[in-house]
């Protein structure tokens, strides 16, 4: 079968390798769909520190179920389309041990710390696969990705009393927004591209939009709330948002963090 590799930052290939065989707990996938995240673009920039060459990326998947181990629960059956949780956990580690998994320690994430879904096929544990009658492959590819907002606003404890600003509009902060406006939090929507904030708009026109390149961020935020927003989810992954989200979060506000910043961050500690 074929797969693509990224070999090197910058550099790729299609290769020829060997079809995967279903283990007995595991179902084989033929890939049908994938989404490229932001983090397989750095790792084709050479950006992404948790990844080493070659390595086939894409997390974000929809197969269908081509062949079955012989472990595997017998509501699972051939021909349905499904999407696959990306990550592994241990069960040991202090994230496992504390019914965090999605936090284990020793996480390998498909096409981060191993090989990814670029390819024909891709055998999975039967535990990490989720099936939907209703959504389509392209919806399916999606599911990952709007998790993690989804997963945030959870972390974030956010409910109906809470005013809530998201700081950027991409694929991740769109999940975020959604989830939020799900939860019926009053929520402002903040990023510097116009194209994005009006996408958020035209999707979900409850959610107040910021342009903080061309708006004065503190001030509106200090206008349209009381003393700041209760929480700040910071969804875009620099040392300045970071510090931005501490620093306009209203007082024993909450902060969720969703990535990591490519830089080291300082903070002012006295408020
Ligand atoms: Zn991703
Ligand atoms: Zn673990």
């Amino acid at each position: 079968m074929k797969a693509f590799y990224i070999t090197e930052p910058g550099k790729t290939e299609i290769k020829k390798i060997k079809e995967p065989e279903p283990q007995s707990d595991e179902i084989l996938l033929k890939i049908k769909k994938v989404g490229l995240c932001g983090s397989d673009l750095n790792t084709f920039r050479g950006k992404n520190p948790l990844v080493s060459f070659p390595r086939i990326p894409c997390h974000e998947v929809a197969g269908e179920v081509i062949a079955i181990g012989k472990d595997v629960p017998a509501y699972i059956k051939t021909g349905m389309t499904t999407t696959v949780s990306p990550y592994t956990n241990c069960g040991k580690c202090p994230a496992c041990r504390n019914k965090r998994p999605n936090a284990c320690q020793f996480n390998q994430t498909l096409g981060v710390q191993r090989d990814g879904a670029l390819k024909e096929y891709i055998c999975v544990p039967w535990e990490k696969i989720y099936f939907s009658a209703k959504l389509s492959e392209e919806e399916l590819t999606l599911v990952e990705p709007f998790s993690v907002g989804f997963h945030a606003v959870e972390r974030g404890e956010i409910t109906q009393k809470d005013t809530v600003a998201v700081l950027g509009c991409g694929s991740i902060g769109v999940g975020v927004i959604a989830a939020a406006v799900q939860k019926k939090a009053k929520v402002i929507a903040v990023d510097i591209d116009d194209n994005k904030l009006n996408l958020v708009k035209k999707i979900m026109p409850e959610v107040t939009t910021i342009n903080s390149r061309l708006q004065n961020l503190h001030k509106i935020l200090s206008d349209i709330t009381n003393a700041g927003p209760d929480v700040i989810i910071e969804a875009i992954g620099l040392p300045i948002t970071f510090r931005v989200a501490v620093e306009e979060v209203a007082f024993t506000g909450r902060v969720v963090y969703i990535g990591y910043a490519k830089d080291p961050t300082t903070y002012e500690t006295k408020m």
